[in-house]
């Protein structure tokens, strides 16, 4: 099967230009102009007027994760079609480590969600919530099986939480074992005290955001950045969301540290106000909590000046009706997460390009080409060129769309962007040079996804 995507404008993390690209089987074979009078194709897609551009990676989702007593409503299945009709051809999910339970098992449990489910390629990073000798052995070879990330928590005591000596150790090994250290940093001990006072004065999900003080996230990151710098090995702080992690960041960045970060859609476009309006508030209860709007413009910066290399979305979806009323009476009792896979790349494209704020080809960069490079599947994604996976969405960036729950293809009873309107949208998404989307219509596969054995990367080179 040969497809020719001809006269759109192919939009990559270098650059922009006029160009037509043929995709045989899988891969991208051949670029270049006119390439119509020359070649033969099965199909041809019209890609006039709009951009080609490699597909979305969202390198930080839950599909079916078990919080609070209850699970993420998005399966493999229905959470990578939701995230291709959005144009992301790829995700990387978290497997989770139980305490007292291997790491193995964990890996396998997320292995069988997945297989036969996805509908785009899908990746694993390691949640590690017990360190001991025996999971501190599996590292390697979870490295060795392609799954080279390991996320660890400064927060959730009791669940997911490791002290800061569990955290070294595992930092020492990765330091050994060549991956990559990604932290949720928020000084989760403090926080559960304030959120006891906090609680004991009003329930209500405003609450989540008022006990969760931005300076206990800038804390963590600090923290862990400092554990990071004398195991030496490179640390990824996952959904920064403070002015006050962003400038640890920043710092040790400036000192030359391989620290990266990533933040999301909600805390560039939501806010600490939209916890208020009584319990309707709950669907905005995540961890880090949206901040205050002063925030916002400083993360931007951090986007525009690459001490933010990376924008993923946390996916983490919850009815509102039915699971995050479990903390009806107590905002702590209210499962931590919000959906976003599907809008990620329309969100960026309205209020980073379409506002002004970063070029199209630095939207790329943050939604694909970065997040292939750092999670180690650089150049086969994250780019278009020849010999890449032919992961491609032809993007219309002048179709306006309004997000609402009622059209969106997550699993999920609400949204959180309910009525906005968006300029730019996905028209055509391939994955491994199948159309899995085209006009708003799945055509893809239930199972075609693959796993993604992912490298290990350089990370003090990209630093
Ligand atoms: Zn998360």
């Amino acid at each position: 099967m040969r497809t020719l995507i001809s006269g759109g404008t192919i939009v990559t993390a270098e650059g922009s230009y006029p160009a037509d690209v043929l995709v045989d089987g899988e891969r991208i074979v051949q670029i270049g102009q006119g390439l119509a009078a020359t070649v033969s194709a099965d199909e041809t897609i019209d890609a006039s007027g709009r951009y080609v551009i490699p597909g979305g990676i969202d390198v930080h989702t839950h599909m079916e994760l078990p919080f609070g007593g209850t699970f993420a409503k998005d399966t493999f299945e229905t959470g990578t079609r939701a995230a291709a009709f959005g144009g992301t051809t790829t995700v990387v999910d978290f497997a989770v480590q139980s305490k007292g339970k291997s790491l193995r098992e964990g890996l396998d449990a997320w292995h069988a969600k997945a297989e036969g489910n996805a509908v785009i390629d899908y990746g694993f990073h390691m949640i590690m919530s017990d360190v001991t000798d025996a999971s501190l052995a599996e590292m390697d070879q979870l490295v060795a099986e392609g799954i080279p990330d390991f996320k660890l928590f400064t927060a959730y005591p009791g669940v997911f939480y490791s002290d800061d000596g569990a955290i070294f150790r595992a930092m020492q090994r990765t330091a050994k074992n060549g991956g990559l250290i990604m932290m949720h940093a928020e000084n989760g001990l403090a926080i559960d005290v304030i959120a006891a006072d906090t609680v004991a004065a009003g329930t209500d999900p405003i609450g989540h955001g008022l006990a969760r003080y931005s300076g206990l996230e800038g804390e963590a990151t600090s923290r862990v950045i400092r554990l990071a710098e004398a195991a030496k090995v490179p640390v990824y702080i996952v959904h920064l969301s403070a002015r006050e992690a962003l400038d640890a960041v920043r710092m040790a960045r400036d000192e030359g540290l391989p620290t990266f970060a990533e933040t999301c859609p909600q805390y560039l476009f939501l806010s600490l106000d939209d916890l208020g309006h009584g319990f309707e508030g709950a669907k905005f209860v995540c961890s880090p909590p949206l901040r205050t709007e002063d925030h916002q413009p400083e993360l931007w910066k951090g986007l525009v000046k690459d001490d933010l290399q990376v924008v993923s979305t946390d996916h983490c979806p919850f009815d509102f009706h039915g699971q995050k009323d479990l903390g009806k009476d107590d905002f702590r009792k209210i499962p931590n997460g919000l959906p976003g896979v599907e809008d990620r790349m329309d969100l960026l494209h309205d209020g980073g390009v379409v506002a002004g704020r970063i070029s199209k080809e630095r939207w790329v960069e943050i939604t694909s080409t970065a997040p292939a490079r750092l999670f180690g599947m650089y150049p086969r994604k994250g780019t278009i060129s020849v010999g890449t996976d032919a992961d491609i969405v032809v993007y219309d960036p002048n179709r306006k769309r309004t997000i609402s729950a009622k059209t969106h293809h997550m699993a999920v009873d609400y949204s959180c962007y309910e009525g906005r309107s968006v300029q730019g949208a996905a028209d055509v998404v391939m994955s491994r040079g199948s159309v899995v989307v085209r006009s708003g219509e799945f055509i893809g596969r239930r199972g075609a996804g693959q796993f993604l054995k992912r490298a290990t990367a350089d990370y003090a080179r990209m630093a």
